[in-house]
């Protein structure tokens, strides 16, 4: 096995597709040196050396130490320096990277390769002295904190410490003779600290780097990073050693980081900060106010900083080359880390950038325009779930607003919460079903699981690449950040600003995409569909194959769904509709009759109500199909609960409360959701389903009369296990439909069909489909009576089962495609045996869960069926599982 891949002079042993063994940073290294970019040499030691490691009680390859020596060799015949020489000394970053970027998550050192001896070497050629000790204290700290291990704030009470009683207050004030005081105290730091000097054997040096990016990829940030974001422990990291080049040799010098276009809301312009005379992550630390790239961004940001276009416009040059090669090349907006040395540039880093869902939608379809990228490939960039993200609110304009304080719109969407400190704070009160706003001075990795579950970050300091902007992006959080004028009181736990207090648990509203922090809740209103969004649903809509149609039974969700582009109702749930205040009570007097008149008086009163429901549903799908599901639960849920409330149920029936009371009991099961329900109900009253065909019929005649629109219900009997349960309930919607048509003078056209809900029914399909005309996968309950867990309950002991991977995913979100899914799919062939053109659809959650989608279009169903917020989610997945 190769264990080691080198970049550099224009060439690379490695490749952009080769993530998996060389991870993202080192793959695109490897790329970016191919395309001829100015990246400083260095080589990867590939992922597989971090599983063997790992699979080897942390013993590496028995040839990796003379192909990372001959490696060097290659560095250092490149740049002319030899690692560890006392006059020219070679320095190297070593650097983590994996597959997938893990921002943050794995500390990078640099200037390795610095002791006592080549600090130096390093002054006398470089003539500056002041660099080559500015450049030994950060190693000494990097070094100390990354690899062996010892607490920032000894290093920074050492330098703190020196600036007071030297009176000194900017980093850039100390001169050579400070560093080298500092340096000294940072030695005794690390020999207190561990009983042992600080290492000045340079390969010691860079194998406990190694060792060190090896053992990050199991520390406990990173472990919570993988966790959330599905990353398997197997991948392993990469380590990169590059030799250094600097930043902070002088007012020519600079570090910074780019976006090609602007991440927050995908505007085709370079948006990136730098800082002059500066090192690595200088800019995302917060240490000093970083500048702009463009000029554009320093007036857009308010900066009174010399933008880089103006303080170094040949550099600037340059790097806006690189950005449109690197676009060109990746066609896709990239995230790049680049330092400049005495007016040279080079190439650090790049990668896709993280973006917002907004930028996301306008970097596919701009890219799709531009002529950079297909349309299909424009429909795969967007990941179905962000579309939520578009589709939330923003504020209300017209909303009286305070507002207390403006930071950068670091991640869009408003959200207002409670105010809490802590990222534990905020576990805690989201557990307890509250919104907060996590507030910081800023965030860092620690606090991953407290942004999760917050609606919103705001942090007073820190830019649009500050850690806290970052993560609220990947996460679609909305986050405000670097809204300096406020100012946190961890210990009063207050935020102040002029003479507003803000105590925890007060109520704030930040929105995300404008940077402005509000006191209490701001109303909300939701987005506009039109523009980019609605060309990409348009194209999405061109390359889908199933149908997308909507669960709603009220005209406000069937309206809604139309408005998000769905094609009908793929399940209207007749029972939501019993509930209305003005029907309720004649629904309980039918549940409590106890013959079949007293049945038939009350569902005489329900009836026109009923029918008034259905015209409006059809009224608003405009010919598109609807499927009407009939009476479904069990009818113990409509039951009266109160005294007064049966009291009101026998005045309306006209009998007495003790029959009302007796009957009421007589209702109860012991296992309502196996029980007395679905077509069971239709069995054994079947003047129920007799009403509302009437019903449905009834509406389709009254609507073709007024608008001409022909309607062709789809009538959907739930619950059924047995062809016979069905023959016998066709019949019955048979016969109304035959006098509903007789009393027209005109043919009403509609389809019985089931829902296939049961293990049985799936199994028995050929025979059902004699019946029925479509079948329709209520998943939810197919779910819950495969695997006999009912949904209700599984919350105390699901978490259990996904803790211990016996299921992947919660089976009630994502459909298991292994166990329901096989039910599925030999409904869906045994029923297409029968009756080649039966219709199939799904109608449980699943309809608006993308991998679930991708199931669908994989067995071939004609159409999925969601709640109305999904159906752009389905819209898409459906297209993607298409393509
Ligand atoms: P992360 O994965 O956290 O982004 P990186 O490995 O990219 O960490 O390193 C962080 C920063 O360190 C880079 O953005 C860059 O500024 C600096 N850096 C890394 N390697 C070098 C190098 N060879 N020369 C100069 N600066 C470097
Ligand atoms: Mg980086
Ligand atoms: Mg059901």
């Amino acid at each position: 096995t190769k264990w080691v891949y080198s970049f550099g002079e224009g060439k690379a042993e490695g490749r952009a597709e080769m993530k998996n063994l060389l991870g993202g940073k080192g793959a695109n290294l490897a790329e970016m040196s191919n395309l001829g970019l100015p990246v400083p040499p260095g080589f990867t030691v590939t992922t597989e050396v971090c599983t063997y490691f790992y699979a080897n009680g942390r013993q590496y390859p028995d040839t990796l130490r003379t192909e990372v020596g001959a490696a060097l060799a290659e560095i250092e015949r490149i740049v002319g320096m030899t690692f560890g020489d006392a006059e020219n000394p070679l320095l190297v970053s070593v650097r983590s990277g994996a597959r997938a970027s893990m921002p943050g998550m794995m500390d990078t050192v640099l200037n390795l390769g610095l002791n006592d001896v080549t600090v130096a070497g390093l002054a006398r050629r470089s003539g500056d002295a002041r660099f080559a000790y500015d450049s030994y204290r950060r190693f000494i700290q990097m070094f100390g904190n990354v690899v062996l291990d010892v607490d920032h704030h000894h290093f920074e009470e050492v330098l703190e410490d020196h600036k007071r009683d030297h009176d000194l207050n900017l980093d850039t004030e100390l001169t050579a003779e400070d560093w080298q005081a500092v340096i000294k105290g940072y030695k005794e730091v690390v020999q207190e600290a561990l009983g042992r000097p600080f290492p000045q054997d340079p390969q010691e040096q860079l194998w406990g780097a190694i060792g060190a990016v090896f053992g990050s990829w199991m520390n406990a940030r990173a472990i919570t990073y993988r966790k959330l974001h599905d990353i398997p422990a197997e991948w392993g990291t990469a380590v990169n050693i590059q030799a250094m080049v600097f930043g902070n040799m002088g007012e020519d010098c600079a570090t910074g980081v780019a976006f090609t276009r602007n991440p927050s809301t995908g505007e085709n312009a370079f948006y990136g900060e730098y800082l002059i005379n500066a090192q690595g992550e200088d800019v995302v630390a917060g240490i000093r106010t970083p500048q702009h790239l463009t000029i554009a961004g320093k007036i857009a940001n308010g900066s009174d900083l010399p933008a880089m276009e103006e303080s170094m416009p040949e550099v600037f040059r340059q790097l806006n080359e690189v950005r449109l090669k690197l676009e060109r090349h990746y066609r896709d907006m990239q995230d790049i880390e680049f330092t400049v040395q005495q007016s040279k540039l080079y190439m650090l880093q790049t990668r896709s950038g993280k973006r917002t869902a907004p930028a996301a939608l306008k970097i596919a379809v701009d890219m799709v325009r531009e002529g950079l990228i297909t349309q299909k490939e424009g429909i795969l960039r967007i990941e179905p779930k962000s579309l939520d993200q578009l589709l939330h609110p923003t504020l209300d304009p017209k909303a009286t607003k305070q507002i207390i304080a403006k930071g950068l719109p670091a991640s869009p969407g408003a959200a207002s919460g409670k105010v809490v400190f802590t990222a534990e704070e905020a576990e805690k009160l989201a557990g307890l079903g509250e919104n907060v706003i996590l507030c910081r001075v800023e965030t860092s990795p620690e606090d991953i699981h407290g942004m999760h579950a917050a609606r919103g970050i705001l942090t007073t300091r820190g830019g649009m690449t500050s850690h806290a902007a970052v993560v609220a992006r990947g996460m679609g959080r909305s986050c405000v950040a670097g809204a300096g004028e406020l100012r946190i009181d961890y210990k009063r736990g207050i935020i102040s600003v002029r003479n507003v207090e803000v105590k925890a648990g007060d109520i704030i509203t930040i929105d995300g995409s404008t940077g402005e922090v509000m006191l209490g809740e701001v109303q909300t209103i939701q987005p506009e569909l039109s523009g980019d969004f609605a060309e990409l649903m348009g194209w999405a809509d061109a390359h889908r194959r199933m149908k997308v149609r909507t669960n709603a039974e009220t005209p406000l969700d069937a309206r809604t769904a139309r408005k998000f582009g769905a094609e009908g109702i793929g399940l209207c749930r007749t029972e939501h509709m019993f509930f209305d205040a003005d029907r309720i009570i004649a629904v309980r007097e039918m549940i409590l009759a106890d013959t079949e008149a007293g049945r038939r008086v009350a569902l005489a009163k329900i009836a026109p109500m009923q029918r008034k429901d259905f015209v409006e549903l059809f009224k608003i799908m405009k010919g598109l199909p609807v499927t009407i599901r009939l009476l479904d639960p069990p009818l113990h849920e409509f039951l009266p609960n109160s005294d007064a409330e049966m009291a009101e149920v026998a005045k309306a029936a006209g009998t007495d409360l003790s029959k009302v009371q007796h009957r009421s009991l007589q209702l109860h099961e012991a296992n309502p959701m196996l029980g007395h329900r679905g077509c069971r109900l239709g069995i054994s009253y079947p003047e129920i389903y007799e009403m509302q065909a009437r019903a449905i019929f009834e509406a389709a005649v009254e609507v073709f009369k007024e608008t001409g629109e022909t309607v062709t219900p789809e009538v959907m009997i739930p619950l059924v296990g047995t062809k016979k349960e069905l023959d016998i309930l066709k019949e019955v919607i048979d016969r109304v439909g035959g006098e509903v048509s007789t009393a027209a003078g005109r043919k009403v056209e509609y389809l019985v069909g089931t829902m296939i809900e049961l293990p049985r029914a799936a199994l028995q399909a050929a025979k059902i489909a004699e019946t029925a005309q479509f079948f329709s996968f209520g998943t939810n309950d197919l779910t819950q009576t495969t695997f006999g867990i009912s949904r209700d309950d599984a919350g105390s002991f699901l978490p259990d089962y996904q803790r211990t991977g016996i299921l992947e995913h919660d089976p009630f979100v994502t459909l298991d495609t292994d166990g329901v899914g096989e039910l599925v799919q030999i409904a869906a062939e045994r029923g297409r045996k029968t009756r080649p053109d039966i219709k199939l659809g799904i109608c449980g959650e699943h309809g608006g869960d993308p991998s679930s989608v991708y199931f669908c279009e994989k067995v071939g169903l004609d159409y999925v069926s969601c709640s109305p917020y999904r159906v752009p989610i389905a819209r898409l997945a459906a297209a993607q599982a298409a393509i």
